[in-house]
């Protein structure tokens, strides 16, 4: 139970790769009273937040919002499009990549889990020629689905989707594509449409600085075409409903109304910063994280530096050291919480998270941390991970256009 009269002062440090920390802006807007669902307010919000969501993934099609975690997000856009026993081609990036696989099982689809060996998987990005070769060998087209994460939350590896599109044009192959973007949104570049999506999922706790709650299926008009013949059993995730009455800013069943009020203000945030713009501070921070981990002469999980994430980065430990007892260590000393190594990495490597709601001197103030804690636990730094971080911060610090 949240022990309630533990009160550190100062904020805690939540580093972990989503959920990510909530600006104050979006709690007093979630605090704003729960209105009528069905009245006339509600309808204004409605179109509001779905018009605003389609500019976040870059597309003129309609983009579903659930009440749920992304995992239902996961489901919805399995179910809406596939039927029984359907062949997935799903590929494994990482820890987020397996559960996904794992979901499709459960449906009752037949996924395929394409991949590099062993460790390797998990450190290198999606292999488009891979997924290629396999579709050009699919002459009777039994696949339906190309399934991969775009950034994978577990390694802090960014794949290019763009080039899985090109793979499966290549190849000449119908299937759809669906992509899991839940951690990249409104933090790594991401084009629905440009890059030829059928659906993309996504979730509200990470790039978009909300709380866990709602989660996102942005589709193509050939996912909705799919839908209309799919046999998977579907209500609650039903497209159909949903986009019928989206069309007035309204939904089938209770929205999660404070949630979108949220939504609203972080679109509204991100938009008076500029999408661009967030993705520029992404990739800063994440050069300024690699640097210091550099510096200390450790490694990096993602081993490709083309497909380094602005979202995370994953620390891997020298031999013999517990990652999680580091993680436990500065999480008892200083107050902040880091992502722990999921699956097959467990205790290998910690995650910093550095996405959303973040900047120059939260990303310091975690070095620090990360840095004292390492030391205390008895890990043998080469130099200094923070020097490194504020050369290169220092070095590249624009200042922001606000009156002095
Ligand atoms: C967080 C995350 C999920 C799971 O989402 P939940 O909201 O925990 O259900 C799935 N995929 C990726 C890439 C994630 O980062």
């Amino acid at each position: 139970m949240l022990n309630l009269n533990f009160h550190p002062a100062g904020r805690h440090f939540l580093q972990i790769p989503g959920p990510s920390p909530v600006p104050d802006r979006l709690l007093r807007a979630m605090s704003y009273p729960t209105i009528d669902h069905r009245g006339p307010e509600f309808g204004a919000l409605g179109l509001q937040v779905l018009a605003g969501i389609q500019r976040i993934f870059k597309t003129k099609h309609p983009v579903v919002i659930y009440p749920a975690s992304g995992t239902g997000a996961w489901e919805a856009a399995l179910a809406n499009t596939l039927s029984p026993g359907d062949s997935v081609l799903m590929y494994e990036t990482g820890h987020f990549a397996t559960l996904w696989n794992k979901l499709a099982t459960r449906l009752g689809l037949k996924p395929e889990f394409l991949g590099l060996p062993g460790i390797e998987g998990w450190r290198h990005g999606v292999q488009a020629p891979m997924i290629e070769e396999r579709l050009k060998a699919d002459r009777n087209h039994t696949i339906k689905a190309v399934c991969v994460v775009h950034n994978e939350t577990s390694t802090g590896v960014t794949s290019d989707i763009a080039a899985v599109r090109r793979a499966i044009d290549a190849a000449k192959h119908p299937a759809l594509l669906l992509v899991d973007t839940i951690s990249g949104l409104a933090c790594a570049d991401y084009r629905h449409d440009e890059w030829g999506v059928d659906v993309t999922v996504s979730g509200s706790q990470k790039g978009l600085m909300l709380p866990p709650g709602i989660s996102f299926n942005a589709l193509s008009p050939k996912a909705i075409e799919a839908s209309q013949s799919a046999k998977l059993p579907k209500a609650f995730w039903a497209w159909d409903e949903m986009l019928e009455m989206n069309r007035t800013g309204y939904f089938p069943y209770t929205p999660n109304t404070n949630l979108l009020y949220a939504l609203a203000e972080a679109i509204e945030m991100i938009e008076a910063e500029g999408l661009e713009k967030v993705f520029t501070r992404h990739n800063r921070l994440a050069e300024a994280c690699r640097r210091a981990v550099n510096a200390w002469g450790l490694e990096i999980q993602c081993a490709d530096p083309a497909v380094y994430s602005p979202v995370l980065t994953g620390v891997v430990m020298p031999e013999g050291v517990d990652a999680d007892n580091v993680r436990r260590i500065i999480y008892r000393c200083f107050n902040m919480s880091l992502g722990a190594g999921l699956g097959k990495v467990k205790g290998r490597m910690f995650r910093i998270g550095h996405l959303g709601e973040c900047n120059d001197l939260a990303l310091m103030a975690t070095l620090s941390g990360c840095e004292m804690g390492l030391n205390m636990a008895g890990v043998k730094l080469r130099a200094s991970g923070t020097a490194a971080a504020m050369v290169y911060l220092q070095s590249t610090a624009e200042p922001a256009d606000r009156p002095h």
